[in-house]
């Protein structure tokens, strides 16, 4: 249930209506915009009576929110949120552009990638240290030597990092070095390990889960949000269907319609989608003319040798060009980078 309250309403009659909603067992959430002030009504509304609201001198309606997610509701929200990536702005006309290896190989390996990704006008780093990884037998990641190399990196270079947390086990290291906390695919619904991310003050990366529907993607999300961290970033990666020529299949419709369902940044990762090098520049460019927020594409200096995912690896050189391309989109949409 959400309740708008007429333009100019008083401190005073917002904390009125706010009580009145407290008395019924539900917790509220206000959005004070430049006119009008919302109030959601967080808890089981299913029983409220909502003509004491409509009849109230300060409400000016009462509108019923079908969906289970109320947090991550656009309704909630109208407008978009501005996700702060410890100084890049995500989120409402502002790109995320990650780039960086899948996983964190060497010191040596993530610098190179690093700088020239950075110098192609990527934002973020992103690498894998603790890797999932289909089979037990590939490289599993570096775990906190690849983190501590991933921060190593950062100070060189000046890139705030990108990495996914698998296990609660890890969440005070990340919590301290880690800028964007990624939650993988594998992983979106793990909800001891969502619940738990309100305990950490970074904003989470939350990537659609391999055959997640956008209501179950998003009831993750509104996890994260209902345990105290509102700060989250959707990433589209591509989803299984019954193709098996490419790794999954990029829903560039789930763009417009997360858009549409909430006011979170939906950025897109159009190497896991695709699987191969030479699809990624075509659908990351699709990508961000459909509205997406951002991109997260792995580059790699030696695609040949990459210990994972060489196949859907761009070379800096290729990831240069596509930035070239997608700036020029991005202005002509505006947004900048
Ligand atoms: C990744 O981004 O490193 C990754 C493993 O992606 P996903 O969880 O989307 O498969
Ligand atoms: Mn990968």
């Amino acid at each position: 249930m959400i309740i708008v309250l007429k333009p100019r309403t008083t401190k005073e009659d917002i904390t009125r209506v706010e009580q009145m909603i407290k008395r019924r067992g539900l917790d509220t959430h206000i959005v004070e915009g430049q006119e009008v002030t919302i109030i959601g009504c967080i808890g089981d509304t299913t029983k409220i009576d909502s003509k004491p609201f409509e009849v109230d001198s300060s409400v000016d309606k009462v509108m019923h929110v079908q969906e289970p997610y109320k947090l991550a509701n656009r309704a909630f929200h109208p407008e978009d949120s501005i996700i702060d990536v410890s100084g890049v702005k995500v989120g409402g006309g502002n790109l995320a552009l990650i780039a960086g290896p899948c996983s964190v190989e060497s010191y040596d390996q993530v610098l190179e990638i690093a700088k020239a990704a950075k110098a192609s006008g990527a934002n973020l780093l992103r690498g894998g240290a603790f890797k999932p990884r289909t089979s037990p037998y590939s490289f599993q990641g570096l775990g906190l030597e690849g983190l501590n190399i991933l921060c190593e990196v950062k100070k060189a270079v000046g890139l705030p990092i990108v990495t996914e947390l698998m296990s609660p086990e890890h969440l005070d290291v990340f919590n301290e070095k880690v800028d964007l906390i990624q939650i993988g695919a594998r992983n979106m619904q793990n909800f001891d390990l969502l619940k738990q991310l309100g305990q950490v003050d970074r904003p989470i990366l939350l990537k659609r889960g391999l055959n997640a529907t956008y209501e179950e993607w998003m009831m993750s999300a509104e996890y994260i949000m209902a345990s105290g961290n509102e700060n989250v970033i959707l990433c589209e990666r591509g989803i299984r269907t019954f193709e098996t020529y490419t790794r999954n299949t990029l829903d560039l419709q789930s763009i417009p319609v997360l858009r549409k369902l909430t006011h979170l940044p939906v950025i897109v990762d159009p190497s896991h989608a695709g699987g191969k090098w030479w699809l990624v520049e075509s659908m990351a460019k699709a990508s961000i003319a459909a509205g997406a927020d951002g991109l997260m594409v792995e580059v790699h200096n030696a695609p040949e040798n990459a210990l994972c995912d060489g196949a859907q690896s761009l070379k800096p050189r290729k990831y240069d060009e596509l930035i070239k391309e997608v700036s020029q989109i991005a202005q002509v949409i505006g947004k900048s980078i």
